[in-house]
């Protein structure tokens, strides 16, 4: 390719709403342009980064057996309704209507697609177990799109959905997509690692997310640098200590408190509550019912985790007014010991578990209640790990501290069970005759999130460090001089073509302009490696290499192309 003849756009200052260095430097570089916040066109050089990384994840998908088909983006809502995620994926669907004003649905996902297919096609135990992939355009109506690529409202995902006749099949198919995708982010270039995961709405019993670390990464995860253990903070757990029961005191004494409505306020003097004997009660709307949420008084509760376990379609916290309504108190003396309707559930942590002389709220403004024995006063409905765990805390396989990372999720996979083949029928007859739900699992890749997640990670100060499998061009030839007749130009073009003929995807420099303009671009967009050719060092008859980040090597005219493929060798 002749970069006079193509369309690469760099840019010296980064446009001011670009947010992080990968954002900033997708747009520099000349591989994307904002359409609006979360629509980007793909530029020439960004579009060829991506059919990389596709292909990449479909020589993968092939190896490891699954097939490659393609689904419609428009998916009908019945099918969505019969799942259920009509209504608990419903913040995250585009919608749109037809000229008969029927309702219609940008595919977030394909599950409920592929298992209606999966009900037309899969008969029998024999035909499993089948996987099926696709690469393919996704819509998410996102509450906050940002960071370029990263969260998008329209982006490119691998998704694919495995169909056994049993769960030990299942766990196989689960398995080999597992070892797909840590081949698939390793042949990418980035440095990755699977952790346990929460299954959300998609529902599910087992699952890993493949991360990324970075700082400017959305999720938190907690690991134990023993190998041992790696978890998205929405799914941690850790091996702390439960309260500790103490020599049980009188019986429940109310106390009064005007003012105070804080943890931390009680826990002062004249009050002096430590934290961890306080119970912290929470109050959430669950499908419009209000649930009561205990946590220890030094611990936060983790939403995800409380959402997965309450299992509502749309969970919010109470509003002032709707404690009141609940339990006759504002948030500051709530409590879970009196007044609390017998149809309203309390989900109590299990850190709470056996503690006593313990201090809550008395469902009325301004008053405590001391010496209260959890599990003797209150009327927990069910025990759950619902709070976060903090860095340092013991592991609990090991008890070595556990530490905190921030990191880019690239990658999921989920097994499924049979929660969708039920609801949408996908059903086959086993070796005994009988008629049984497939087995399923689903597993997805962001291939647009992956291609900015490299260059999150390979960068420096002048700009990408394209890792050679996924660079738009091995290699970048930059002629000082370009008139057509000059020895340089000739050298340059003899070098191109003999590269592009031994198939290495190269692209000549030949603008009319400074070589400064010129090595800065190379620089920007991050070609692994640079073929400089200028009239000095062409005079002892040498040219320049180049390695992206690495030291100018001077090599013989002659040898450059062999030098290149050498180069090139070397890293793959
Ligand atoms: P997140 O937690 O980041 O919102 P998710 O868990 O909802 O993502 P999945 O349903 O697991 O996403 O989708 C599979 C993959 O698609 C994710 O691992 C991620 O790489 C990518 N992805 C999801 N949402 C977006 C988005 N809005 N923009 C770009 N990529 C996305
Ligand atoms: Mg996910």
């Amino acid at each position: 390719m002749r970069w006079s003849h193509y369309f690469i756009p760099t840019l010296k200052e980064s446009p001011a709403d670009a947010e992080i260095l990968s954002h900033k430097l997708l747009l520099r570089a000349g591989l994307v342009r904002k359409l609006t916040g979360g629509l980007y066109t793909f530029l020439p050089l960004g579009l060829r980064v991506l059919r990389k990384i596709e292909n990449i994840i479909r020589e993968e998908m092939n190896r490891a057996g699954a097939i490659e088909v393609l689904m419609p983006a428009l998916q009908p809502t019945d099918i969505w309704r019969q799942s259920g995620r009509y209504e608990t994926a419903s913040d995250v669907l585009y919608k749109a209507k037809d000229r008969s004003n029927k309702e219609w649905i940008l595919s977030p996902t394909a599950e409920e697609v592929i298992t209606t297919l999966a009900a037309g096609e899969i008969g029998s135990y024999r035909q499993m177990p089948v996987n099926f992939y696709q690469v393919s355009v996704k819509f998410r109506d996102e509450l906050r799109p940002r960071f370029g690529l990263m969260r998008a409202k329209e982006f490119i995902m691998k998704d694919a959905y495995s169909f056994d006749s049993s769960d030990e099949g299942a766990m196989g198919s689960y398995q080999r997509m597992y070892d797909a995708y840590t081949r698939i982010f390793n042949r990418c270039g980035l440095r990755n690692f699977p952790v346990e995961a929460d299954t959300g709405v998609i529902g599910g019993n087992l699952s890993h997310e493949f991360m990324v670390p970075a700082e400017t990464g959305e999720n938190d995860v907690v690991y134990c640098e023993s190998g041992h253990y790696a978890a998205n903070i929405e799914k941690a757990t850790s091996g702390i200590p439960k309260t500790a029961a103490r020599e049980i005191g009188a019986g429940i004494e109310k106390f009064a408190t005007p003012g105070v409505v804080t943890i931390e306020a009680l826990s002062k003097p004249p009050f002096s509550v430590p934290a961890n004997r306080q119970i912290k009660t929470l109050v959430y709307i669950a499908d419009s019912q209000p649930v009561l949420v205990l946590v220890r008084g030094d611990d936060q509760l983790n939403e995800t985790k409380f959402m997965a376990r309450i299992g509502a379609a749309a969970v919010r916290p109470a509003t002032p007014e709707e404690c009141v309504a609940a339990l006759g108190a504002r948030p500051g003396s709530l409590g879970a010991v009196v007044n609390v309707p017998a149809t309203v559930k309390i989900l109590a942590d299990e850190r709470l578990r056996g503690a006593n002389d313990m201090t809550t709220g008395a469902n009325e403004d301004g008053f405590h209640l001391r010496n209260v024995s959890i599990e003797r006063d209150i009327k927990v409905t069910e025990w759950f790990d619902l709070r976060t765990v903090t860095k340092g805390e013991p592991c609990a396989k090991c008890g070595q501290p556990l530490k905190m990372q921030r990191a880019i999720e690239v990658g999921h996979v989920f097994k499924l069970g049979t929660k969708y083949s039920e609801k949408l029928h996908a059903c086959f007859l086993d070796a005994d005759g009988k008629s049984k739900p497939c087995v399923m699992g689903c597993y997805g890749i962001g291939v647009t999130r992956t291609l900015q997640a490299v260059i999150e990670q390979c960068n420096d100060k002048d700009g990408i460090v394209w890792p050679l499998a996924v660079s738009p061009y091995a290699v970048c030839i930059t002629p000082l001089a370009v008139a057509k007749d000059s020895p340089v130009m000739q050298l340059a073009e003899k070098i191109y073509a003999e590269l592009t003929a031994a198939g290495v995807e190269v692209i000549l420099d030949d603008r009319d302009d400074r070589p400064g303009v010129k090595f800065k671009d190379a620089d920007l967009v991050g070609f692994p490696l640079r073929v400089g050719i200028g009239e000095k060092s062409l005079a002892n008859g040498e040219v320049e290499l180049k390695p992206r980040g690495g030291a100018v090597q001077l090599v013989k005219a002659e040898e450059a192309v062999a030098q290149v493929r050498a180069f090139l060798a070397g890293k793959q």
